[in-house]
Parts: structure tokens; sequence; C-alpha cells
């Protein structure tokens, strides 16, 4: 049997694993050396993996007929002979073609021969643009093509376009990218013999976390790597830039506690340092109280959930338009009594036709509509507005009495647990403790909501599916109801 450091000698380094090392070496030293060290991936990234294999298909049937190199069970042996014999036959077009070198092992979207011999290769992205990132993964791609034989001259990314509306026009596009990519090749195959060389290392790359950890992607191994990194590291402060952050520690305050001057500091950033420094609330009584009174005594609170298919659904939709799917309001009266009116979409036609209709008959009257970001549910009630001209002007006036709670836990009350967050989840749960909750719900974030919606409608999903959400949804408008309520206790 191999040991470890031999087996690390003979694997692959695969497209992907360059890409992570591109990030940050460190990422792909874990990758291979501490696997068991990654973060567990959330439902929304198992649902975004899932969007781009819908694309690839979509790209395939968009460039039309060609070889589709199989790579079932991660079985490269197969998909090297498959991809040799297309180019024996003449293939003109190839999907997912394999190409090793020296342990690289790249697998490639879309390839396709012109005229003069020469090669495009595209690579298919469930993004709505071509990204800088893409440079360097389709490079790496043209370097072991250009090792098996093959010249590449022309390079794309094949995307969606989001300006597109289904199903009338086509909602993937081609941007071409060669001149970035071709003269980077060469770069980049240094870059990979380099990455080769210290993943064969057992020593881990000494590499602090940073910027790069969340660019161009989330890396999964934050947990590890930011486990040492403390609450109230000053990166928490809301919209510190990174250059300001770097000041702030090159002055040896790696903790809000231990900063002792904020002149460099936004007004905002100094009232959360007072907060967190004092380690008790910062309250704007007089603010609040205007607030608190100009809502009234009579409340609603809303809140929808939705989803957004890179390949869209439904007619007139363009892809990832956010579509709702369910809402959840509460209105609490004059007396304090509560009752709770709800939609949730259970079949695959399009949600928002029935949804607009439940959504007017469930705000009557004129009283304030409390939510937490107001933004999103102003544009999820004006496009509904938008669709729907028999329900327009109950729309419109819906949209109008919309009110934002979340500003008041960003400027006027600030708990020092928040520590800058402006997620209702961690201000809740600041505020209110456990009572606030999430914790035994089946579903109790956002992209477990949409996931779940999908696996319901469309994958035949049960019953309880359609429970944890109502659930989900309904304690996401309790929440801001609590809140007021307890603003207006102690102010
Ligand atoms: S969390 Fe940051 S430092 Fe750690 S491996 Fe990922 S990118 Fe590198």
């Amino acid at each position: 049997m191999l040991s470890h450091s031999a087996w690390v000698l003979f694997m692959r380094i695969s497209k992907s694993k360059f890409m992570a090392g591109h990030q940050c070496p460190r990422r792909l030293w874990q990758q291979i050396h501490h696997p068991e060290r990654a973060d567990d991936y959330g439902a929304g990234t198992e649902f975004t993996f899932f969007q781009g294999h819908e694309v690839g298909e979509l790209a395939r049937q968009w460039r039309g007929k060609g070889v589709l190199v199989d790579f079932e069970n991660y079985d490269v042996r197969k998909a090297l002979r498959q991809t040799r014999e297309a180019l024996e036959k003449g293939a003109r077009r190839i999907y997912e073609a394999a190409f090793l070198h020296n342990g690289f092992l790249a697998l490639a979207d879309v390839i396709e021969k012109k005229r003069d011999g020469t090669w495009r290769l595209f690579e298919v992205k469930a993004t709505t643009k071509a990204k800088d990132v893409h440079v360097p993964d389709l490079a790496f791609q043209a370097w072991l093509m250009c090792k098996n034989g093959l010249d590449v001259s022309e390079t794309g990314v094949i995307h969606l376009n989001n300006q597109a509306v289904w199903p009338d026009e086509p909602i993937l596009t081609l941007t071409k990218n060669t001149s970035d990519v071709l003269p980077l090749v060469k770069a980049v195959a240094k870059e990979a013999r380099a990455l080769a060389r210290m993943v064969a290392s057992t020593e881990e790359p000494a590499i602090d976390p940073g910027p790069q950890c969340n660019n161009p992607y989330a890396c999964n191994f934050q947990g590890h790597c930011w486990r040492d990194i403390p609450a109230d590291h000053v990166g928490v402060l809301p919209r510190l830039s990174v250059s300001r952050a770097a000041q702030l520690e090159e002055r040896g305050w790696l903790r809000v506690a231990d900063i002792t001057d904020t002149s460099m500091l936004s007004e905002t950033q100094v009232r959360w340092v007072e907060a967190m420094q004092a380690g008790k609330p910062r309250v704007e009584a007089n603010a609040i109280r205007d607030w608190i009174g100009s809502l009234g005594r009579t409340v609603y609170s809303l809140d929808f959930e939705t989803i957004a298919y890179a390949i869209p659904r439904w007619r007139g939709v363009r892809p990832y338009q956010q579509i709702p799917f369910q809402f959840s309001c509460h209105r609490q009266g004059p007396g304090g009594g509560l009752t709770h009116t709800g939609y949730l979409h259970r079949s695959k036609a399009d949600p928002r036709r029935d949804l607009a209709k439940a959504l007017v008959e469930a705000l009557p009257g004129d009283e304030p509509i409390v939510t937490w970001n107001v933004s999103f549910e102003r544009r999820v009630v004006g496009e509904l507005a938008d669709l729907f001209p028999r329900q327009r002007k109950a729309l419109k006036g819906i949209q109008a009495r919309l009110v934002d709670l979340m500003p008041i836990f960003q400027k006027w009350y600030l708990h020092p647990k928040c520590a800058g967050s402006a997620s209702i989840k961690v201000v809740g749960e600041a505020v209110l403790g456990a009572e606030a909750g999430y914790g035994d719900l089946p579903v109790a974030a956002g992209d477990e909501a949409y996931v779940a919606w999908h696996q319901l409608v469309f994958d035949g999903g049960e019953s309880p599916l359609a429970d944890a959400l109502e659930a989900y949804c309904a304690q996401d408008t309790m929440l801001p109801i609590k809140l007021i309520a307890f603003l207006r206790r102690v102010i």
C-alpha cells in the first residue's frame, strides 16, 4: 500500500484542484492532506452544483451535435480513451473531452475544431457574465490540450444572459476571451507545476486568512483556518474596507476591544466600537421612540421566500430572477392579539398569480407592514404589481406601506453580541435569546427554504417539507413582532 506522501506524488491535479490552489495554495494543500477539515456544504451550494449541471446540458443543446465523453463514476481512463477515439475518428465537436499531462487533468466543457485545424475551447458557467477567474481556468485547459497535440486558437465562456426573457429569447450567450487566456498559458503551466511541488510536501503553506478566503469563491476551509480569529475581530465592523482593516491591524488592533483611536472610522463604525467595548447595548432612545410612535398600534409583519433558477421554469422569467413562492404575514392588533396568514405555492405552475392574490387578501387596510431589509420585499411586490394590472393598485398600496425594521438595529439599538451583523437571526438571538432561536426548525435558512421548496414541488417531496417551510417563514415574521414588542418595553 502507498504511504500518504507517495500517494500524493502519484495523484492527479485536476482543473478544480488547480483553481483551488490558484485562489489559495493552502486551500489546495488542505484538500489533499486534510479533506476532513472542510466545512460541510450547505443546501444552497448543492443547489448551485445542480444548476451548473442543468446549464451544462443546455449549453450542449445550444451548441449542437457533438460527441459527449462519459465521465460517469469518475473513470478517468475511460474518459481519456473516449476522447482519444473521438479525436481519431475526426470529431469536430466534443463535450467533456479529457486531457492528461504529467498528472494534470482537465475536462473541457466544449471543444470545436475549426476549418484551419485549430480548436475553439469554451467553458460553460452558470454565471451571468464572463469573469476574470475564468481566464486561468481556461488557460489551464488550453495548456493541457496543447500538450496533447491540439492547437487552441480561440477561447470563451458560455454563460447566461440575465436580460433574456425565457423562452422567447436565447438565455445563453458566448463571451470570447482569447486575448486574455492564451498569453497566460505559460504562466499557468508554471503555477500548476509549483502547486504540484507544494502539495507533495507534508508542510502546510504558512498562509494567513485574508481577502482570498472569499475571493473569488467562499473557501470551505474557513471553519478550520479562522478558528483562532476572535469573534470581535476588527473585520466585523460594518462596511470596513480591507485596507482600513489592515491599517487597524498594523497598529496592533486585532480586536475591536483593542481600538483606542476611532478617528479613521465612520460614524456608524464608531457607534459599534462603543457598544462592543462597553459590552452593553448602545441605545438612541428618542429616535426609537419616534419610530415606534410612527407605527401606531396595529402592525403587520411580512416576509417572502423566493427561488432564482438559472434556467427559468416559467414563461416570461429571466435567468436568476427571484420568484416568490411563499409569504408569511403576522398581524398584531391594538390589544396585542396576533393573527397569522400565509401562502405556500404547491404546484409546478408559476406561483406569482396565486401568491399576489393571496397577498392582497392578507394585507387589507392601511397599517404599516414591517419587513427586515425592505428593499427586497419592495422589489418583489413591485414586480408583482407590474405583472398583474388588475392587482396593481392594491399591490402598489401594499408597497407604499412597507417599512424597514433592520436599520433600527443598525443605527439606534446596537447590541454588542451582534458585532455589526444585520442578520435578523443574529439580532434576534442577541436581543431575545433562545426565544428567537431557529435551532429546532428543520428549515432554518433562506437557502434551505428554496431547496426544500424545489424538492417539494419538482422532486415529489413530502408534506413534512411544506410544514417545515411554513414554520420557518412564520418564524421570520414572528421575530419582527417580538423585536418591536421588545423595543416598546425597553424604551
Ligand atoms: S480559509 Fe482562507 S487561508 Fe484557509 S485555505 Fe481557505 S482561502 Fe486559504
